[in-house]
C-alpha cells in the first residue's frame, strides 16, 4: 500500500513537473521572440535614419549593423533584390521575395518571422519593413540570432533535474509520513480485532468508526454462525449417539469419518480403534471389494442385526439395524403358515378319502351315509378353521373400545347357550354374576372371550364334572371360569396361549379345537389392557380369569 501511494504521488508530480517545464519553456521562448521583434522594430527606425543620412551601401549596412550590436541588416530594392547585407556581401543581387518576412512587408508594410537562416544556418528572428530612403522605396530587414525551443529547454534541464530529485525526495518523505499516519490506526484496529477474541473493537478515529462497526457486526455474525454450527454438531452427535441404529461412514478400515455409539459398541471400535477386524471378515471384505450395495445379517447376544452397506464414490455408509422383532415376526409368520397348512391338511385328507370311497360306489348305503356325514363334519371343521384364522387376524385392525357393555347380562346370555352341551356331558353349572357390571368394549369381542373360556371349560371337563362362572364388579371387575376337568400341566401353562398349540395333539383331527381359542382371548385382552390369568392343577381342574382393569361404568 505504502509503495503504491509513493509510486502514484511520484508519477503525478513528475508528470506535473515535465508539463510545467514544457509550458514555461514555450512561454519563455515566445516572450524572447516578442522582445526581439520589439527591439528590432526600434532598431529599424534607427537603421532607416542612418541609411537616409549615409546612403544605401554595403559599407553603410555593415556600419549600422556594428552600431546596433551586430544585428544583421539586409536592404533590398522594391522587388526584394538585395542591395546590401551586413552578413554576406555575396548575397547582393539575389532575391528575397520568397522569404515570409519580405512577402508580409510587401503586402502590408511590415512583417516578421522566426526561422532558420539559409545563409547563417542559425535560428533567426527577422523583422522587415518598407522604408523610404533617397526618394525610393526599399525594404529594410533586421535579423537577430535567437535560441531554439530545445536550446531553451536544454538550458533549463539541470534546474529541472534538480527539481525532480528534490521532488522524489519530498514524495518519499511525504508518502511515508502520510501513509504511516493513515495506516497506523488501521493497523491498530486490525491488531485489536485479531486479539479481541470476539469482543467489540473501538477506535477514536471518526473515519474508521464505520469500519470498526462493520468489523463488530461481522464478528457477531461469525460468532452466531459458529455457535449455531456447534449447536447443530451437538444435536447431530446427540441424535447419532442415541440412535438405536448403528451408523458408520468410512473410506477404509483405518479412515473412519463418522461412527456413532451403537455402531462403535457393535463393532468394538472403541477398544480396537480401527475397523480392520470387521473389514477382514470374508463376507464383509467381499462386499467392500465389490463396492456394491449389499445387506448382511449377524446374530449378536441372541439378537438379529442387519448390516446395510451403501457406497458413495470412495465412501461407504454402513447402517446397522436391530431386526430381532421383524425377524421374529417373519419366523412367526412362517410358523403360522405351516400350522394353518397342517391344520387344513387333516380335514382335507379325510374329505378326499371318503369322497373317493363314495365315488368308487362300493360302499353299502349305511357306510356311504356315514362317509357323507364325516365329509360334512370335516367340511364344517375346515370352515371353522378359516373363520378362526380370519377372526384372529382381524383383531389387529379392531377399532378401539367404543361401547359400554353390560357384562352381567352378556355372561348370562352366553352361558345359557351352553346348556345343551352341559346337559349332554352331565356337567353341573353354577353362575354367580353380580348385577350391573359394565365394561367398555366391543360386545362381540367380549362375547368371544366369554364363549371361548366357557367352551373350553366344558370341552376339557370330565363327564359329570362341574363348571362355575363368576363375575364380580367393583373397581376392577373379574370374570372367572372354573372347571373340574383334566387340568393343565405346569410346563404347558405358558404355551396354551400360543397359536395352534394344543396339549393333546391327538385331538387335532377329532372334536378338539385348532389351538386358536386362547390365542384369540389373549390377544383381545392384551389389546384392551386387561389381564388374563390361569390357575390349574393337572387332573383336578382349571380356572381362567379376566381382570378388566380398564372398566368404565
Ligand atoms: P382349542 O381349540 O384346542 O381348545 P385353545 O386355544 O382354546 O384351543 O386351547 C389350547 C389348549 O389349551 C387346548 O388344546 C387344551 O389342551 C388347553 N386347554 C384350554 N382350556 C383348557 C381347560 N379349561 N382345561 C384344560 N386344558 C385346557
Amino acid at each position: 500500500m505504502k509503495k503504491r501511494i509513493l509510486l502514484f504521488s511520484l508519477l503525478i508530480t513528475i508528470v506535473g513537473i515535465v508539463l510545467i517545464t514544457l509550458l514555461y519553456t514555450g512561454i519563455f521562448w515566445r516572450s524572447g521572440i516578442a522582445d526581439s521583434e520589439r527591439y528590432l522594430a526600434v532598431y529599424a527606425d534607427v537603421a532607416e535614419a542612418e541609411l537616409n543620412e549615409g546612403g544605401v551601401s554595403q559599407r553603410q549596412a555593415v556600419a549600422v549593423s556594428q552600431r546596433l550590436g551586430g544585428v544583421r541588416i539586409t536592404v533590398t530594392d522594391a522587388a526584394a533584390v538585395i542591395v546590401a547585407d551586413s552578413a554576406d556581401e555575396g548575397l547582393i543581387g539575389s532575391s528575397r521575395a520568397d522569404r515570409p518576412e519580405f512577402s508580409a512587408a510587401m503586402e502590408s508594410g511590415e512583417g516578421s518571422t522566426v526561422r532558420e537562416s539559409v545563409t547563417l544556418r542559425t535560428d533567426m528572428v527577422y523583422y522587415c519593413r518598407a522604408v523610404f530612403v533617397g526618394g525610393q522605396t526599399l525594404y529594410l530587414r533586421l535579423g537577430v540570432e535567437t535560441a531554439s525551443v530545445f536550446a531553451v529547454l536544454g538550458d533549463a534541464l539541470p534546474t529541472v533535474l534538480l527539481c525532480l530529485a528534490l521532488d522524489i525526495l519530498c514524495c518519499f518523505l511525504f508518502s511515508w509520513i502520510a501513509t504511516d499516519a493513515v495506516l497506523r490506526p488501521v493497523e491498530a484496529l486490525t491488531r485489536e480485532a485479531a486479539l479481541s477474541g470476539g469482543r467489540q473493537v473501538q477506535t477514536k478515529y471518526k473515519e474508521l468508526q464505520p469500519v470498526a462497526k462493520l468489523m463488530n457486526e461481522m464478528t457477531a455474525e461469525i460468532e452466531d454462525k459458529v455457535r449455531r454450527m456447534r449447536e447443530d454438531r451437538r444435536m447431530e452427535s446427540l441424535v447419532l449417539d442415541n440412535m438405536e441404529h448403528g451408523i458408520v461412514i468410512f473410506r477404509d478400515a483405518e479412515d473412519v469419518i463418522l461412527i456413532n455409539r451403537t455402531a462403535s459398541r457393535f463393532l468394538d471400535y472403541d477398544t480396537q480403534g480401527s475397523l480392520a477386524a470387521f473389514a477382514g471378515e470374508a463376507e464383509v471384505a467381499a462386499v467392500l471389494a465389490a463396492r456394491e450395495s449389499a445387506t448382511l445379517t449377524r446374530i449378536r447376544g441372541g439378537r438379529d442385526y442387519s448390516l446395510r452397506f451403501t457406497f458413495h464414490e470412495n465412501t461407504c455408509v454402513l447402517l446397522i439395524t436391530d431386526v430381532t422383532e421383524s425377524a421374529a415376526a417373519a419366523r412367526s409368520k412362517n410358523e403360522f403358515i405351516a400350522n394353518v397348512t397342517h391344520e387344513m391338511n387333516t380335514p382335507l385328507t379325510s374329505i378326499r378319502g371318503f369322497a373317493e370311497l363314495m365315488a368308487a360306489g362300493t360302499l353299502s348305503p349305511d357306510r356311504a351315509q356315514a362317509a357323507a356325514k364325516t365329509i360334512i363334519k370335516q367340511s364344517d371343521r375346515l370352515a371353522n378353521l378359516v373363520k378362526s384364522i380370519i377372526n384372529f387376524s382381524q383383531i389387529d385392525s379392531d377399532e378401539l373400545p367404543d361401547e359400554t357393555v353390560d357384562l352381567s347380562e352378556l355372561v348370562r346370555e352366553a352361558a345359557s347357550a351352553f346348556e345343551p352341551k352341559l346337559h349332554k356331558r352331565n356337567i353341573s353349572f353354577d353362575l354367580e354374576a353380580e348385577e350391573g357390571v359394565k365394561v367398555r368394549s366391543r360386545r362381540e369381542r367380549l362375547l368371544e372371550i366369554v364363549n371361548n373360556l366357557i367352551s373350553n371349560g366344558i370341552r376339557y371337563n370330565r363327564d359329570g364334572g362341574s363348571l362355575t362362572v363368576t363375575l364380580t364388579g367393583g373397581e376392577e371387575p373379574v370374570f372367572t371360569v372354573r372347571d373340574t376337568g383334566i387340568g393343565i400341566a405346569e410346563e404347558d401353562k405358558e404355551r396354551i396361549f400360543d397359536r395352534f398349540y394344543t396339549v393333546d395333539k391327538s385331538h387335532g383331527g377329532g372334536g378338539g379345537g385348532f389351538g386358536l381359542g386362547l390365542a384369540i382371548v389373549k390377544k383381545l385382552c392384551r389389546r384392551a389392557g386387561w389381564v388374563l390369568s390361569v390357575e390349574s392343577k393337572l387332573g383336578e381342574g382349571t380356572a381362567f380369569s379376566v381382570h378388566f382393569t380398564r372398566r368404565e361404568a
